[in-house]
């Protein structure tokens, strides 16, 4: 059975999510395009002074085991729950295809799959199929610090995690040379793509796809292309991955978003980022961890040391596509800070925050522009 897990840390980022998306305009935030308004939503300054939209919201908490708030301008309470009926409806579809511990009738999920996948070629949905392929491109282009084709070193940490969670008085690392058998059998060169017949096949029985880092950014993607049609000017919030599409239409020309401060006893922010029309997405050490003999060992592994990479405390990634958010915020969390840098500079549209384990903020040029402790300085 599937544990829900929502951490502190998730339920603390809900609330400062709750309080920013409502909360005051940006003196210094830049001016919101018109034409993102005006595209899909009339005159929107006349219809705020009119009223005509106000501001609604739901929580959910019954998918990929996190807290999903959506946030949006509608004109009525049943032109909002018609907008998020749809847009939860196709979260939950996209939960049960990308579910690793769940089986469910006639659907050949991610569960079935790393059953299933070494013993022939198994047709599965198209969502499941695009993120395979969509990473499967990044590792061969040569990002491989995201290895979703790393399942067998990630169950071992996961079952270790839960185990130290649930009985921390007995938490235990996992033995390195478990991981290290492990890692024989995480070459994504061994998954095995037909795009025309939508089939996955693994040819090392031993391998299995842990989607982790990238599926609530996918799910994320495509939610916010639906609101886009039915609710333009909305938030979306999957635990760590935010969607904010058009302006607020109350009269702020951006959302709010906020970088938790990673000291996760504060519960507070670390940063406001001022964003409309782009995705933020956040990979930290506070997330998800266990701790064994006073130390704490999170949840993004370093595929070189098999360990919790120690290099950042979080990483933030603001740009159009969730997915590749959610990848870098992985990658660069991995990587040393100059050449995830590197990585970033190369990317048009890209912007990085990193905090690194002293404490140091970093941020690319553009992200000064979003974040306000730079636009204060
Ligand atoms: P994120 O919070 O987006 O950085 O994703 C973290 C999740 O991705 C973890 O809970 C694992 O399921 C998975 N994961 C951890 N390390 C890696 C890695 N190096 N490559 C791919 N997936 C990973
Ligand atoms: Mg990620």
């Amino acid at each position: 059975m599937k544990r829900k897990t929502i951490s502190c840390a998730v339920l603390s980022l809900l609330l400062a999510f709750a309080a920013l998306s409502s909360g005051c305009a940006s003196s210094t935030a830049p001016a919101v395009s018109p034409s993102a308004i005006s595209a899909t939503a009339g005159n929107a300054a006349q219809d705020v002074q009119n009223n005509l939209y106000q501001r609604f919201s739901r929580t959910d908490l019954s998918a990929f085991d996190t807290v999903i708030t959506l946030v949006g301008f509608a004109q009525s309470q049943a032109d909002f729950d018609q907008a998020a009926n749809e847009a939860f409806e196709r979260i939950r579809s996209l939960d049960h295809i990308f579910d690793a511990y769940n089986a469910y009738d006639d659907l050949n999920n991610l569960y079935y799959l790393n059953l299933h996948g070494a013993e022939g070629p198994v047709e599965v949905p198209e969502d499941l199929f695009q993120l395979i392929a969509w990473c499967k491109s990044q590792w061969e282009n040569g990002l491989r610090e995201t290895n979703i084709a790393m399942g067998a070193v990630l169950s071992i940490w996961h079952e270790y995690r839960t185990e130290g969670i649930q009985h921390p008085e007995s938490a235990q690392l996992p033995p390195m040379e478990a991981l290290l058998n492990a890692s024989e059998h995480i070459d994504f060169e061994n998954v095995v793509l037909d795009s025309e017949k939508q089939t996955v096949f693994y040819s090392d029985p031993d391998l299995t796809l842990d989607i982790g880092a990238v599926a609530k950014g996918y799910a994320a993607d495509e939610v916010a292309a639906l609101l886009y049609q039915r609710m333009p000017s909305f938030l979306l919030s999957l635990g760590g991955n935010v969607y904010a599409g058009n302006a607020p239409m109350d009269g702020r020309a951006n959302w709010a978003v906020g970088v938790q401060d990673p000291d996760t006893s504060n519960s507070g922010t670390k940063d406001i980022l001022d964003v409309h029309d782009k995705t933020v997405v956040t990979s930290g050490d506070y997330w998800r961890y266990y701790v064994v003999d006073g130390q704490r060992y999170h949840h993004i592994i370093d595929p070189e040391t098999l360990m919790p990479s120690t290099k950042m405390i979080s990483v933030t990634i603001v740009c159009d596509s969730s997915i590749l958010a959610d990848f870098l915020s992985t990658t660069l969390f991995v990587l040393p800070y100059e050449a995830g840098r590197a990585v970033a500079e190369r990317l048009d549209g890209v912007e990085v925050m990193w905090i690194l384990p002293d404490g140091t903020i970093e941020a690319t040029d553009g992200m000064k522009d979003y974040a306000r402790s730079f636009r204060k300085t």
